[in-house]
């Protein structure tokens, strides 16, 4: 049903999509929550068009062959919903911006209200790209859940969302969460994507002089880790790839402390010890004065 691209990259969200689809058990409202706004998009626009892509067979939802062959791109509905221009398969409702404070106006929701009252051929998907509590001002909000509760047929609601800290309680509780996170193959992949700079000279420089520059040091690398959603595990595998063959010859004794650490630190992982409290023992029992 997915392009590769975002199979390749979203593994679990694109089978979780697909899954619900398949089955017949799309939820009437999901919250996309991610860091790349532009790939939750893409995964919108694709879902959208697996809905109604028309090929040459006629438009019918939810069976499992139209399910899982990537749309055509060709037809008239993957078209306009690529271009954002389908007036009825995929609606994107954004912040006003006449509005001072940027907000999706009451009268926007009005608005879509009377579309989704008309009859449709087409599986509607409703995008919100930003649906954070600031964007969603209780007016619009309230009329917004009433409809959402009583979903049309073959309509969908997606909010997008960087976290799900921000969003409404009550869009959250009616809602099904899919987190939109990136698969890497490998730790140097993110580094080489996302954090290059920042990532290499932490992980080169883990030793430190005193306490005050090893906890420094830790709460940079969990905020570090947190900020690019990288685990523990791969953070660690790759300080004792970058570092081992380089310390062995060089300097013995931190290798052996390098060595000695991030054991213990897998150890402590795998007993389910909090990342935080993993990471501050790991820069402090890398101290040079020990
Ligand atoms: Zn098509």
């Amino acid at each position: 049903m997915f392009s590769n691209d975002l199979q390749t990259s979203y593994p679990e969200a694109t089978r979780f999509l697909t899954n619900a689809v398949v089955k017949d058990r799309l939820a009437n409202s999901y919250i996309f929550i991610g860091k790349d706004s532009n790939d939750i998009l893409k995964i919108t626009k694709n879902l959208a068009k697996a809905l109604n892509c028309s090929r040459d067979l006629p438009r019918q939802v939810s069976t499992p062959w139209q399910a899982l062959t990537a749309p055509c791109e060709q037809c008239i509905n993957c078209k306009w919903i690529e271009r954002n221009e389908h007036p009825q398969a995929f609606i994107i409702v954004s912040p006003d911006p006449e509005s001072k404070k940027e907000q999706i106006k009451v009268d926007n929701i009005r608005e879509l209200l009377n579309t989704l009252n008309t009859t449709s051929e087409c599986f509607r998907v409703i995008y919100f790209p930003v649906s954070g509590l600031q964007f969603l001002p209780p007016d619009s909000c309230n009329l917004l859940l009433k409809t959402v509760e009583e979903t049309p047929e073959k309509t969908i609601f997606i909010f997008a969302n960087q976290s799900r800290n921000d969003i409404l309680g009550t869009i959250l509780s009616r809602s099904q969460i899919i987190y939109i996170t990136k698969k890497y193959n490998s730790v140097a992949e993110i580094i080489n994507t996302n954090v290059k700079n920042e990532f290499s000279e932490n992980i080169a420089d883990c030793f430190s002089k005193n306490i005050v520059d090893s906890l420094e040091k830790a709460k940079q690398t969990s905020e570090l880790i947190q900020k690019n959603e990288i685990g523990l595990k791969d953070y660690l595998t790759n300080l004792a790839v970058e570092n081992y063959n380089n310390l062995k010859y060089k300097n013995q004794k931190q290798y052996c402390r390098l060595y000695k650490s991030v054991s213990e630190a897998h150890t402590k992982l795998k007993a389910f010890m909090q990342p935080k409290i993993i990471i501050e023992d790991l820069f402090l029992s890398l101290l040079n004065s020990q």
